[in-house]
């Protein structure tokens, strides 16, 4: 493995302090890293069809934010992995129909996602839902995310090091 492709591929990494980016590193070198994830994670989700998604997200919305407005749509994005770092995307749209105004929400989760840990894609979905009350990436969207997902910073993590992991050529699943 040439070094700067191992530097290059930490840039999943970047928003973390150097300790953490200083472990990951070492993982690499050491070629542990899938070893590590594939210990913690051993299966991918069976989620594959964009129905059996929608059926995820809106479970998911239904037993963590009842209240919030429904989801319209839900699509895997093949697009998403190419721009960094957009891995999954929520919209909101409002419309005037006639006298009325009808807001559509609609999810697009990267198909990186499609062959991943439940975790990771849970992860990924409890973000997206996160912004129906949060737009910003502020400290009260992170505690909404912590609230559907206790585990949500270690899966975003280990979500990153899957996405190195890949980067680096090692499929996992
Ligand atoms: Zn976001």
């Amino acid at each position: 493995m040439k070094p700067n492709t191992t530097l290059a591929s930490l840039r999943y990494l970047s928003g973390y302090p150097p300790q953490i980016q200083h472990q990951a590193l070492a993982l690499i070198e050491q070629g542990r890293l899938a070893a590590y994830l594939l210990d913690k994670y051993p299966e991918a989700h069976q989620v594959r069809s964009e129905r059996a998604l929608y059926d995820y997200v809106v479970e998911m919305k239904n037993r963590t934010m009842r209240k919030a407005p429904p989801v319209n749509k839900v699509l895997w994005d093949s697009k998403l992995h190419v721009i960094r770092n957009a891995l999954g995307t929520h919209t909101f749209q409002s419309k005037v129909h006639g006298s009325k105004l009808r807001s559509s929400h609609e999810i697009r989760i990267g198909t990186v996602f499609r062959t991943a840990p439940d975790g990771f894609l849970r992860m990924i979905v409890v973000h997206e839902l996160a912004h129906f009350k949060e737009k910003e990436h502020n400290k009260a969207f992170y505690n909404l995310c912590c609230h559907m997902e206790p585990d949500y910073h270690q899966l975003e993590l280990d979500m990153r090091l899957y996405l190195t992991c890949l980067e680096l050529g090692q499929k996992l699943y």
